[in-house]
C-alpha cells in the first residue's frame, strides 16, 4: 500500500506563478465560488459558495472546530484545554458596539480621485516620492505589480529608477503633499481628495432593538463581541475555570472601502475566533502556546508552510487594545514579493471585558475558586477568516501540470478535499457498475465520495483532478476475479492495486497524514 501523500510533481512556490484569473475561473467552472446576484449584474464585495465550495468551507470549519472545541489541544500541564463554543446573534444591542469602540473607532481612511471617481483606502495606496525632491510623486495601488510600477515610471518620470524614490503609504502623508502626487489611475498630479474616516460597520434601519423606538443597529463586524457578552453566562452555566476558551464561528460584515482580490476582502464573510481567557501573568506564555498551535493546525490541513510569513506587528501599527499581535501571512498570487494577512493572533489584555462591564453596568469579574482573587481575565485571540482560509487553501492547492489532460490539479489535503474519493467503473459494462455501486454505497456512509459512471476514464480522472479528489478507485475486470481495485493518486497519477475491503481504512489513514 502506498504510504505517501505525494507532492513530488508540485512546482515549488506555485501560487506566485498561478494567476488569480485561473483560480477564479476554476471556481466558477467547477462550482466552488460564484459572484453573488450574478444574474442581476453582481454586487460588489459579496460572493456565493457553490456545491464544492460549500463542502470545502464546511470541511475547513469542522477541522477548526474539532481542533478547538471537540478535541482541544493538550495544555502545558499535560491535560486537554477547556474550550466551549457559542453561537451568538449577529445583531446585538447597539450599546455593545459603543463599548467595543466600533462606533467611534472602526474606521478606514477613504479618499477619491476627482478625475476618475475611483475610491481608495489611504493605507492601501503606496507612494513613491523622489529622494531629491524634484518631479512628481507617484501613487500606486497596494497590489501593483513590479512591471506596472516600471511602466508608469517610464511614462511619467522618464524611466527614473525606483531606487531614486522613497516609499511610503498615502495615510502617512499630510494633505499638503497631495498636490504633487499623481493618483494610481491618472497621469496628472493633484486629483486625490483629502482622506476622511469611513465607518466600516453595516447598519440596519427600522429595527426596534430595545423594544422602544426604532433605532439604528449594526450587523456584527466581528464574532468575538458575542463571546465577551456571554462570558458570565458561560462561567455561570458550565464548569469552566480560568484558563479556558470560548470559540465561535459565524458571519461577519464590514463595509470595506475597496473589496478586492476575489474572496480575500469581502463585505460579508465568515470568521472563526477563539477567545482564550487567562490570568494576566500567564498571558505571554499562552500567546506563545497559541502561536505554536495555529502553526500546527495549518500544517495539519496541508498548507505549504514555506509560503507563510509571521509578522510581529510593531507598536503603532497594532489595534489600540492589543499588547502584542502576530499576523500569520501568506504569499497569495496577488501579494507580489510580499505577503498578505491570513490570520491574526492578538493579546487583547482585558480591554473588552473592562469596556462591557463599564457600559453595561454588569459585573463581569471572575473569582478564582482557589485564591479568591477577583479579576477580569486577559485574552489571547486567534482570529481567522473562514472564507480567507478557503481562498488560501484554493491558492495553495492550485498546481499547474501541463503533463495531464486537465493541465492542472488541486492539491488539497485529503482532510479538506470536498470529495475524498471517486469510485469509477472502468467501463459501463454490467459487472463493473454493480461492484462500483456496492463500494460507493459502503463508503458514502463514512466519506463524501463520488460515483462517476459516464464518459471515458481519462475525462473522469481529469474532472477529479480539477476538483482535487485525492484518490480514484477504479473497478475493472480483475476486480471480480480477486476483489481488488486500482487506486490512482491524484498528485503523481501513480496507480496500485489494493483489496476492495481495504478502501475505507486506506482513506482513513490518508486523512490523518501530515505532509
Ligand atoms: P484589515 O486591516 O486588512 O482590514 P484587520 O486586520 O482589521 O483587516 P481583523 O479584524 O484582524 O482584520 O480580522 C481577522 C481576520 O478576519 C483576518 O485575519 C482575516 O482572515 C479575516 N478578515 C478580515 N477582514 C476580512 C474581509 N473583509 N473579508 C474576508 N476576511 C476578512
Amino acid at each position: 500500500m502506498a504510504q505517501t501523500q505525494e507532492k513530488e510533481s508540485q512546482t515549488p512556490n506555485a501560487p506566485t506563478t498561478v494567476d488569480m484569473k485561473d483560480i477564479v475561473s476554476l471556481c466558477k467552472r467547477r462550482g466552488f465560488v460564484f459572484p453573488a446576484s450574478e444574474i442581476y449584474g453582481g454586487i460588489n464585495g459579496f460572493w456565493d459558495y457553490g456545491p464544492l465550495g460549500t463542502e470545502l468551507k464546511n470541511n475547513i470549519r469542522d477541522l477548526w472546530w474539532k481542533a478547538m472545541v471537540v478535541t482541544p489541544p493538550i495544555g502545558p500541564d499535560g491535560q486537554p484545554l477547556q474550550i466551549v463554543g457559542v453561537d451568538s446573534a449577529i445583531i446585538q444591542n447597539p450599546r455593545c458596539w459603543e463599548a467595543s469602540g466600533h462606533i467611534d473607532g472602526f474606521n478606514d481612511p477613504m479618499l477619491d480621485c476627482k478625475e476618475t471617481q475611483k475610491r481608495y483606502r489611504a493605507d492601501h495606496v503606496f507612494v513613491l516620492i523622489p529622494r531629491n525632491g524634484e518631479g512628481p510623486s507617484l501613487a500606486f495601488d497596494k497590489d501593483a505589480e513590479d512591471d506596472e510600477v516600471a511602466q508608469r515610471l517610464k511614462k511619467l518620470a522618464r524611466g527614473r529608477p525606483k531606487s531614486d524614490y522613497n516609499r511610503t503609504t498615502l495615510d502617512k502623508l499630510p494633505f499638503e503633499a497631495f498636490v504633487n502626487i499623481i493618483g494610481p489611475d491618472t497621469k496628472t498630479p493633484g486629483t486625490l481628495t483629502k482622506p476622511r474616516q469611513f465607518n466600516m460597520m453595516i447598519s440596519t434601519g427600522g429595527l426596534s432593538v430595545t423594544g422602544g423606538e426604532e433605532t439604528k443597529s449594526y450587523l456584527r463586524p466581528e464574532t468575538c463581541a458575542g463571546i465577551f457578552l456571554n462570558f458570565k453566562n458561560v462561567v455561570d452555566s458550565s464548569r469552566v475555570k480560568v484558563p479556558f476558551g470560548i470559540a465561535q464561528i459565524g458571519k461577519m460584515f464590514r463595509n470595506e472601502v475597496t473589496p478586492r482580490n476575489f474572496i480575500f476582502r469581502t463585505r460579508e464573510f465568515e470568521g472563526m475566533e477563539l477567545e482564550w481567557f487567562c490570568h494576566k501573568d500567564e498571558a505571554p506564555m499562552w500567546f506563545e502556546f497559541w502561536f505554536e498551535q495555529r502553526k500546527k493546525w495549518w500544517q495539519s490541513v496541508g498548507l505549504d508552510m514555506t509560503r507563510l510569513h509571521y509578522l510581529e506587528v510593531p507598536d503603532g501599527d497594532r489595534a489600540h487594545y492589543s499588547q502584542r499581535t502576530i499576523d500569520i501571512e501568506y504569499r497569495f498570487p496577488f501579494s507580489g514579493e510580499g505577503y498578505d494577512e491570513l490570520e491574526g493572533l492578538a493579546h487583547r489584555g482585558n480591554f473588552d471585558l473592562t469596556q462591557h462591564q463599564a457600559f453595561s453596568g454588569t459585573k463581569l469579574e471572575y473569582m478564582d475558586p482557589v485564591t479568591n482573587e477577583r479579576y477580569l481575565p486577559d485574552v489571547i485571540e486567534p482570529s481567522l477568516g473562514l472564507t480567507r482560509a478557503l481562498l488560501t487553501l484554493l491558492c495553495d492547492a492550485y498546481t499547474v501540470d501541463p503533463g495531464r489532460p486537465s493541465g492542472m490539479y488541486m492539491n488539497f489535503h485529503p482532510s479538506v478535499a470536498p470529495k475524498k474519493a471517486a469510485i469509477l467503473p472502468l467501463t459501463a459494462k454490467e459487472d463493473h457498475v454493480p461492484l462500483a455501486t456496492k463500494l460507493y454505497m459502503d463508503l458514502r456512509e463514512h466519506y463524501a465520495v463520488d460515483l462517476d459512471i459516464k464518459q471515458n476514464i481519462g475525462k473522469r480522472y481529469a474532472r477529479q483532478d480539477e476538483i482535487g479528489t485525492p484518490f480514484c478507485f477504479t473497478i475493472d475486470d480483475q476486480t471480480r476475479a480477486d476483489q481488488t481495485v486500482t487506486v490512482r493518486h491524484r498528485n503523481t497519477m501513480r496507480q496500485e492495486r489494493i483489496g476492495m475491503d481495504h478502501v475505507a481504512a486506506y482513506i482513513a489513514a490518508e486523512m490523518k497524514k501530515i505532509s
